[in-house]
């Protein structure tokens, strides 16, 4: 078996084999001797009265014993033992520990893993050198990205900042059926010569998206089933262990171009960020007149927009060929933490009748866990939103029913399908659409920067789609890999891969063993997760939400008339109508003024009211609104490329802390109890309230 395994290494370069069955017939092909071996191993060792599961688990280890045993004949057999050094090595064990194991001859030598990782760092940058020049005729997607060692929950304090140590990753991702894309195609610059423009969105907004935000957004999207419903509540969890998401494919291909001890903080250390690409540009010449996509977080953009601007690269050729662009994932992870913070008082009652009185919902929730309670409520509304919305009628102006209906029939599906439905299943006009209407809740909800960021996009979007920029096809036909995943998934390896206390210079290294490394190793032998809830548990919680939410109409309905706004109000609760000029008007159509009779008339998802007759293709007094917030974020986006801070201020550091998902918020136990049938008849109780 020894000169098998030798042979396999050695002579024909093969990577380790850790599958049982492959292994056990890579063996027996070999040598026709080694027939029953592994069984043999199996059977002595593995008793019989283990559970499949633990039996394969078993095996699995056998195999590790054949390398082991190979190693302890042959010093060269030594994958095995050099994959255990560099498991050691990147959880923070010392040298000596390293050696020790190695005197067991279980692990390589400390000094044979770190020369392992020495020559990769090395051979990393002409491997990537030698990739750009073979693929320098296909379109890539950059994302550049802070990485920061810190490993736990901690608040964002001055202590834990200036500890932890940051680092600038940058990694491509090639679209290989996609060419290069010009910058300039006939005679039409990529780069908007007017930066951002007000005009051209608000063009867009009054002509081609009439009225469309009038209606709630399930309105105008039809459901798009379920069928990958745990891997759509893992949306914000980037890590690769978890089951559900081990399909995930989207990494092929990724390069990783540069990792490096840099803050992402200023213009000057964006700039120092993208000089790691141009630094491969100076060999390869693959930017030449091309457009390198830049997708990334909100200072990203800033930043690479203002170093477009200062163009003070010595090469302000290159410099242009980079094109920040807005970061889906972040949109996604924005809109949904700002829906459970503005309306958490409601969450809180859905979490307390559905998990149980005593539990504490935070007022930050962790990722997961809000996109278990938005979930939860679309389920839970969808199962009762037709006879809930036939029992009020189709003039119901009261401001908390209103209220109610805007946030399950339009903010929470679009803020759960933006990214998890729309962005990935390449879903182009109705993505664009839905950035379109999250953009008008950020304006309504004054969300600093994210009442900025769409319209930047959404401005260049219409600039290239106006001008016929090839740059446009490439977006719609290949819109889901020009995601922000890749750099996440990157960062959630490179954490689980690190030691809390590692080295700069440790966990640079480590990246690009990672990066380079087939991760068969840990794949084998790494304890997987299962998401906490399965089907049945997640149908349980949504009927449990359904009767909330019935119970929650109910008691509406019975205090219809009789509301009257609190003294504090939050204006950004209220649908969009209470943030105009011309706030709805209880019970008249607020466009004559006058009473609604025999129902005739429509309320739009913004609390207005209109007789059918009065309502001309839009309500005239939200366009108003949504033109008015283009024209000032626009302006004050321009003022801040050209004139504002070339640093981070305090508020865009609030947007970037919460990209990051970390360790586990303790989920909560839950019994199954049949609740279906009880459901069914309080559904029908809703014609006697
Ligand atoms: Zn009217
Ligand atoms: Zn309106």
């Amino acid at each position: 078996m020894t000169k098998v395994l030798y042979e396999q290494q050695c002579r024909k370069y093969a990577n380790l084999e850790l599958d049982p069955i492959k292994f056990k017939n890579m063996i027996e092909n070999a040598n026709p001797q080694l027939k029953g071996f592994f069984n043999y191993m199996v059977n002595t060792i593995v008793p019989k009265e283990r559970s499949a599961h633990n039996q394969n688990e078993a095996k699995k280890s056998i195999v590790g014993l054949c390398y082991l045993i190979a190693g302890l004949r042959n010093k060269f057999v030594n994958q095995h033992k050099l994959e255990v050094g560099l498991y050691l090595m990147a959880s923070g064990a010392t040298w000596e520990s390293i050696d020790t194991i190695s005197s067991l001859r279980y692990s390589a030598c400390a000094k044979t893993v770190e020369e392992y990782r020495k020559k990769t760092q090395k051979e990393h940058i002409i491997k990537i050198e030698k990739y750009f020049i073979e693929n320098k005729n296909i379109l890539h997607i950059y994302n550049i990205d802070d990485y920061h060692s810190i490993h736990e929950i901690r608040q964002p304090n001055t202590v834990s900042t200036s500890l932890a140590k940051h680092f600038a990753t940058c990694v491509a991702k090639p679209i290989n059926e996609f060419p290069s894309v010009p910058l300039v195609f006939n005679g039409i610059s990529i780069h908007n010569p007017l930066n951002v423009e007000a005009s051209r969105i608000c063009w867009y907004l009054i002509n081609y998206y009439t009225g469309r935000f009038d209606f709630s957004y399930l309105q105008k999207h039809s459901i798009i089933n379920q069928s990958y419903r745990i891997e759509m509540l893992t949306i914000h969890d980037y890590n690769d262990n978890i089951i559900e998401r081990k399909k995930e494919r989207s990494m092929k291909g990724l390069q990783l171009v540069g990792f490096e001890e840099q803050y992402l903080h200023s213009v000057f250390d964006y700039i120092n960020a993208l000089k790691i690409i141009l630094s491969i540009n100076n060999r390869t010449q693959h930017l030449r007149g091309f457009v390198a996509p830049v997708v990334a977080d909100w200072s990203g953009q800033l930043f690479i927009r203002k170093a477009l601007r200062i163009q003070t690269l010595n090469s302000p050729q290159e410099i242009n060929s980079f094109l920040p662009i807005l970061g889906p994932l972040h949109v996604s992870l924005n809109s949904r933490e700002q829906v459970m913070l503005i309306y958490h008082s409601f969450f809180e009652r859905l979490f307390h009748f559905v998990f149980g009185k005593n539990k504490k919902l935070a007022k930050k929730p962790r990722p997961w866990r809000i996109n278990l309670l938005l979930e939860l409520a679309k389920c839970g509304w969808l199962k009762i939103k037709d006879q809930v919305i036939k029992k009020f009628g189709k003039v119901c102006k009261d401001i908390e029913y209103q209220t109610a209906i805007d946030l399950l029939d339009n903010l929470i599906p679009a803020v759960i399908d933006i990214y998890a439905t729309l962005f990935r299943s390449g879903l182009f006009e109705e993505y664009v659409e839905t950035i379109f209407r999250i953009w008008t809740f950020a304006l309504r909800w004054k969300r600093k920067n994210y009442n900025k960021a769409p319209l930047v996009f959404l401005s260049d979007l219409f600039y290239w789609k106006d001008n016929d920029h090839p740059f446009f096809n490439a977006l719609q036909k290949h819109l889901s890999c020009f995601n922000d995943y890749y750099v996440e998934n990157t960062h959630s390896k490179i954490r689980a891969n690190t030691s809390p206390n590692a080295t700069v210079d440790n966990i640079i290294k480590q990246a690009y063993v990672i990066m380079n490394h087939d991760s068969i190793f840990k794949d084998t032998y790494c304890k997987t997760r299962h998401y906490p809830y399965n089907i049945p548990t997640l149908d349980f919680l949504s009927n449990k939400t359904s009767l909330f939410l019935l119970q929650y109409f109910r008691d509406l309905y019975h205090n219809l008339e009789k509301t009257t706004l609190g003294e504090e109000v939050d204006l950004r609760r209220l649908p969009t109508g209470y943030s105009t000029s011309c706030p709805p008007i209880t019970g008249l159509c607020d466009r004559c003024k006058l009473p609604f009779v025999n129902e005739d008339g429509i309320i739009f998802i913004c609390g207005h009211g209109y007789h059918t007759n009065c309502y001309n293709k839009k309500c005239i007094y939200c366009e108003e609104f949504y033109k008015r917030g283009i024209f000032e974020n626009v302006n004050s986006f321009l003022k801040r490329i050209e004139k504002g801070a070339d640093i981070l201020t305090q508020e865009d550091f609030d947007d970037d802390e919460n990209n990051i998902e970390e360790g586990e918020e303790q989920s909560e136990e839950v019994e199954i109890q049949e609740i279906s049938n009880r459901l069914e008849i309080e559904i029908h109780q809703i014609e006697n309230w």
